[in-house]
């Protein structure tokens, strides 16, 4: 028989589930074989290796050694483009909107589109200055497309008040409390 016959039972010849006659000839063929022998025997190095119970001690200095590394380590640096991105999705959202109220003109549509222009003629002249001249701009559907960015114009001053109030007011007392709740002084 050929070697490469021998070398796939040598796993159940190391392991003794191999039948007695074929494991007799498997160890007849390892002794006049010098090159399965030598196969057999790294076989047993191997086996013996990852049978051999080990214990994984870090290094007594451990703990100091990888403070020191993290000590080194550069600070993060804070995400500058983080604006610009916020930027770019509301924008997209705003254009999005718009498309929609073009959409979907239905009647609870108009009623929005109602509300939307009383509360821009009773807002401030610029926005409605502003809102007529986008409008210009789309032609035909004048009325809409006033109520549209109006209502975005709208939003953009609400979102701009609510953000002066949590820079001017909440962020303050948030770094007062976290500081004097942080555990490290
Ligand atoms: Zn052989």
């Amino acid at each position: 028989m050929r070697c490469s016959s021998f070398e796939s039972r040598f796993d159940e010849y190391l392991d003794g589930t191999l039948a007695p006659h074929e494991s007799a000839r498997v160890a007849a063929h390892a002794k006049a074989c010098r090159r399965c022998a030598e196969t057999l025997h790294e076989l047993r190095v191997v086996d013996a290796l990852l049978l051999q119970p080990r214990r994984l001690e870090p290094a007594p200095n451990f703990t100091f050694k990888a403070m020191a590394e993290v000590r080194a380590l550069r600070a993060p640096r804070a995400h500058h483009h983080l604006g610009f991105g916020v930027l770019a999705t509301y924008t997209a959202f705003a254009w999005a909107a718009i498309a929609l109220a073009f959409t979907f003109r239905g009647d609870l549509a108009r009623a929005a589109v109602a509300v939307v222009m009383l509360s821009l003629r009773r807002g401030a002249d610029a926005l409605a200055v502003l809102a007529s001249s986008v409008s210009h701009l789309f032609g035909g559907h004048t009325t809409d497309v006033t109520a549209a960015v109006g209502g975005i114009l709208v939003l953009d001053v609400a979102a701009a008040a609510i953000a002066i109030v949590a820079y001017t007011v909440v962020r303050p007392r948030l770094a007062t409390h976290l500081a004097s709740t942080s555990e490290f002084p």
